[in-house]
């Protein structure tokens, strides 16, 4: 969307059907919203809540799921911490920011088209085994069916998963802890639909979730890593661990897409290396609790696919690609610190069950259920810009605004923020005056009044909306990371001056 000329190489020759994130995160949501796909994903989603209603009719004996409780039909996984099914977002500041079932198989698809339509140069069947760099470019090569290719390019981002080439082919150490736990997940068929109730089973044995998306099964059991993990996954095997994990006498009539994984967590301890960088779970690697992955890696790949942009067209500021690590290596150190600790949460002995009983009571309270939902989602997450302002940093919500100034005297049309930044560009909202300015080719600047039309007043969504209500204008990132804010009275001493900002961000002025 910047311009840049881009090669996405993938060694598969079609997109990866295995089952992994089947939800989104609120903040990649928004993300992609941004990217105009909003529309999509509400599809995606839509089809899949279809199924599920369809799947929960059936094992209640019900012929139309149109007379289910909405209550009855499960999307994705409940909102849970270490399987403790507590949490309540709906009382959370901002709670209209909300994660989406839509899982990453219909996702990538999404993705590939989109990137397609950009004019990305995207090869399937093409491996990289190797990389050089020198102070103007990398070179990469490349195995594909037609024999080895040598590839030049400004800049290279490994987005190449946890066992990522180019991480190891730069040495860089990736530190952390190793497995401790062997976790199966498939989609089952049950001889009795009804045999287990959705949601969470514990037993002495492990864990096991049932329903977290159409018929899927996913146990946890504390007994050490897989002897083989690379032996194939039979039906046997997953009937065998849900009967141990559940309790129950379950008979599994067919699996689909069998799998392992483990609580393998680490990161790498270095995101950048000369013109080389790593993002998702070439980054970070981590167990699947509370489906935070896809949700890091793509935020990585936002904060730092505009900045290669700009440092592809000459107009990166000094220190810009270096934000990228600096940004978004914490948000990998909590991802680290969430996943271990939900897998402690989740032992099955006894002391454990102590405190996992002592955690689901501390649930209860809103300060608490609140956290660990910023912990999950990384709402609360905030990059360190230097400046105090307690929106600085963070990552905007998809405000409903009305344009100024459209009809003098009338409410404008009504509009959003994602809406707003479809261009990729930066974006500076302008809640009073329309100030003027001198980035024009890289940022767009509106004129809006924030629109709260159908927002419950004193309700949490309406506590997000004061934040925007309290602002004289406001300066986004194209990864709508907020860079600055105009409040009433100037300039805090200590803060940023909106040219010092968008210097900062956008370069020199032009
Ligand atoms: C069981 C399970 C459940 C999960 N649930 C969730 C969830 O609900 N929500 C969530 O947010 N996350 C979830 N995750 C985590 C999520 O799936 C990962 O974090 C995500 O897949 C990371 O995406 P990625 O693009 O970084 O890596 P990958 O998905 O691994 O993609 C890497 C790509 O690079 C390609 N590649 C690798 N090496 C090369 C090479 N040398 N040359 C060219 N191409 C190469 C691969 O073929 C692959 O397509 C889950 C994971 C698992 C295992």
């Amino acid at each position: 969307m910047a311009g840049a000329s881009v090669l996405l190489a993938e060694r598969r020759p079609e997109a990866d059907t295995s089952i992994k994130a089947g939800v989104l995160g609120p903040l990649a949501v928004e993300a992609l919203e941004r990217r105009g796909l909003g529309e999509r994903l509400a599809a995606v989603e839509q089809e899949r809540f279809r199924q599920a209603a369809a799947t929960a009719a059936a094992a209640a004996g019900l012929p139309d799921p149109a007379r289910l409780p909405a209550s009855a039909v499960r999307l994705g996984p409940t909102n849970h911490f270490a399987g403790l099914e507590y949490l309540e977002p709906d009382r959370v500041k901002g709670s209209q920011r909300r994660r989406m079932a839509v899982n990453q198989y219909a996702l990538e698809l999404m993705l590939a088209d989109h990137a397609r339509r950009l004019g990305v140069d995207f090869r399937r069947e093409h491996e990289l085994i190797g990389l050089e760099q020198d102070a103007e470019g990398v070179t990469a090569r490349l195995a594909t069916p037609r024999g080895e290719k040598v590839v030049r390019a400004s800049y290279l981002a490994g987005c190449d998963g946890g066992h990522s080439t180019v991480r190891k082919l730069l040495g860089i150490e990736f530190e952390g802890t190793g497995p401790t736990l062997t976790g199966r997940q498939a989609v089952v068929e049950l001889a009795d639909p009804g045999a287990l109730r959705l949601g969470w089973h514990r037993s002495p044995e492990g864990m096991l979730a049932y329903g977290l998306g159409v018929k899927r099964v996913f146990t946890v059991e504390f007994d050490g890593p897989p002897a083989d993990k690379d032996a194939p996954v039979t039906l046997e095997e997953i009937q065998e661990s849900m009967r141990r994990t559940s309790g129950a006498d379950v008979e599994v009539l067919s699996v689909k897409a069998p799998a392992r994984f483990t609580d393998n967590a680490r990161q790498a301890k270095e995101y950048r290396r000369g013109r080389v960088f790593l993002a998702g779970d070439a980054a970070h690697v981590h167990p699947p609790f509370g489906a935070q992955g896809l949700n890091v890696g793509l935020l990585d790949a936002v904060n730092l696919g505009w900045k290669l942009a700009a440092a592809v067209a000459g107009r990166a500021a000094q220190g810009l690609l270096d934000s990228y690590a600096a940004e978004r290596q914490p948000a990998g150190r909590r991802l680290m610190h969430s996943t271990r600790a939900q897998t402690a949460l989740m032992r099955t002995d006894e002391h454990t069950s102590e405190l996992r009983e002592l955690f689901a009571s501390l649930m209860r309270y809103d300060d608490v259920n609140e956290h660990l939902w910023n912990i999950l989602t990384g709402l609360d997450e905030r990059y360190d810009l230097g400046d105090p302002h307690p929106l600085v940093g963070t990552l905007s919500p998809n405000w409903n605004v009305r344009l100024r100034d459209a009809c003098p005297g009338k409410p404008g049309p009504r509009t959003n923020v994602a809406e707003l930044m479809g261009s990729g560009r930066g974006l500076l909202l302008s809640l009073t005056t329309s100030p003027p300015l001198g980035w024009s080719s890289q940022v767009d600047s509106v004129a809006v009044v924030p629109d709260t039309s159908g927002v419950d007043a004193g309700g949490s969504e309406a506590a997000s909306y004061a934040d925007l209500q309290a602002l004289e204008a406001m300066l986004l990132r194209p990864d709508g990371c907020i860079a600055w804010v105009g409040t009433a009275g100037g300039t805090t001493p200590g803060r940023p001056s909106l040219s010092q900002a968008l210097s900062r961000w956008f370069g020199d002025r032009t």
